[in-house]
């Protein structure tokens, strides 16, 4: 059958499905859930699948599921959608415990849920080379830290991000290349996608300066100030600014969670919270240094010691161009697009856990309209269904069936010339490599 053919066949199948399509969407909307919690989302749709007759894996990452279709040779595809919710108290849909889908991770599932009636329902993989999973992921927002520590303490995950966890599991050791879209309300009226998104990745550092107390008017020269340690450090921080370069995008965020106690004691512990991020990942480890130097001269000038804890949180993100660029294609033929419907290129400093995905193996990250309202915020709604819930299920089927047509020859050219920052196995060492705590006493120097 022609690819055209093939394509029109699909998109039936998908109007076909659409009341289930925007049912799935609605009714997680109504029980948002945070990252690792999303029992009954994930319950939500696996009933989803089982009503048409396909039985999901389940528990993929601690919570998710996953369908595939049949194991044959050629490349692997991944469609995904993320379970979680955000915490946004003011939105006026949001649970009593202030959760809501004010990211669109709803209309995510919706999406692929879509997609997979469209690839599974209309036939078309008897006639394409190679087979595809639709996977329902958590946790991709990067929340509820003490939550997920106890998760980790209790040996149930190792990482906050749902893709990192179902990568560590094996989860992805078949699957070649992933697709995914979020939606965003787009600046221009005229734009109805973000093609490319390429983001910063982070390191996050709890880190806890340690003195000694001592009275602060009887006997101060007694004391060790680990308030003027984390001082000390807050400027040596900012010095280093200017050594940062444009193009890695370092952004290094600070607060101080525990500054001391009584008044009239030297303050003897000081905790912070710190964020660095940047654009890739030599420019990540570079600053991340730096400000760990910046941490120990502070503890070094007043002779006390800082305990540093890493943790990589996600890596930066680079979309494959060639990937998205299908999508774009499609939504000019498919979509009622035409050449100034996008965006061509998104840089932003937030981050995902598909940025870690995206150093392994093509990843396409698409941002889609039908919603308007700023990203996390109160206005965040949903403006046009048709174009939310349904448009991104058709281009991503399409996509799919241009990647696996003719013995899958799109998908095997994206793979040949991509170039991977890590292997699974390397990408783990990686992580643990620069996952650490660290104890620099510079009372003994
Ligand atoms: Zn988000
Ligand atoms: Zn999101």
């Amino acid at each position: 059958m022609k690819k055209d053919e093939l394509k029109q066949k699909c998109l039936d199948v998908i109007d076909a499905y659409r009341d289930q399509i925007i049912a799935l969407g609605q009714d997680t909307y109504r029980t948002p859930e945070l990252g690792y919690k999303e029992f009954r989302t994930t319950d939500r749709v696996v009933q989803a699948f089982r009503q048409n007759g396909l039985e999901p894996e389940t528990e993929i990452a601690y919570t998710g599921c996953k369908v595939s279709s049949p194991k044959k040779g050629g490349p692997r595809v991944a469609v995904m959608g993320e379970l979680d919710c955000v915490v946004c108290a003011e939105h006026p849909d949001c649970a009593a415990n202030g959760n809501v889908h004010a990211c669109g991770h709803h209309v995510q599932l919706a999406n692929m849920f879509g997609c997979a009636m469209g690839i599974m329902k209309s036939g078309v993989l008897n006639e394409l080379g190679g087979s595809v999973d639709f996977i329902a992921i958590p946790s991709e927002e990067c929340v509820d830290y003490d939550y997920r520590n106890g998760l980790i303490a209790d040996g149930k995950i190792q990482f906050y991000g749902g893709k990192q966890e179902y990568l560590r599991r094996g989860g992805l050791d078949d699957v070649d290349m992933i697709l995914q879209c979020h939606m965003m309300e787009m600046e221009d009226k005229k734009k109805r996608c973000t093609i490319d998104t390429d983001c910063n990745g982070f390191v996050t550092k709890t880190v806890r300066f340690i003195g000694q107390a001592s009275h602060a008017g009887f006997a101060p020269h007694n004391g060790i100030n680990a308030l003027n340690m984390a001082e000390l450090a807050l400027n040596n921080i900012h010095a280093l600014r200017e050594t940062f370069q444009e193009k890695d995008k370092v952004r290094v965020s600070a607060v101080i969670t525990e500054g001391g106690g009584l008044v009239n004691v030297v303050p003897e512990v000081v905790c912070m919270q710190i964020m660095v991020r940047a654009f890739n990942i030599p420019g990540m480890l570079d600053a991340s240094a730096k400000v760990n130097r910046a941490l120990k001269a502070g503890a070094l000038a007043i002779g006390g010691k800082v305990e540093i804890q890493d943790q990589i949180g996600y890596l930066p993100m680079k979309t494959d161009r060639k990937l998205s660029h299908l999508y774009r294609s499609n939504m000019v033929q498919y979509g009622g697009a035409d050449e100034d419907s996008f965006v061509e290129l998104y840089e932003t400093a937030g981050s995902t856990d598909l940025g870690d995905m995206s150093q392994l193996m093509p990843c396409m990250h698409i941002w889609t309209d039908g919603i308007t309202g700023g990203l996390h915020t109160k206005d965040y709604r949903l403006d046009d269904p048709e174009e939310a819930y349904i448009l991104p299920a058709k281009m991503m089927a399409m996509t799919i069936i241009d990647l696996l047509y003719e013995d899958a020859k799109e998908a095997k050219d994206i793979l040949a010339e991509f170039v991977p920052a890590f292997t699974k196995e390397s990408y783990l060492e990686f992580m643990k490599e620069h996952s650490k705590v660290e104890l620099f006493d510079g009372s003994a120097i």
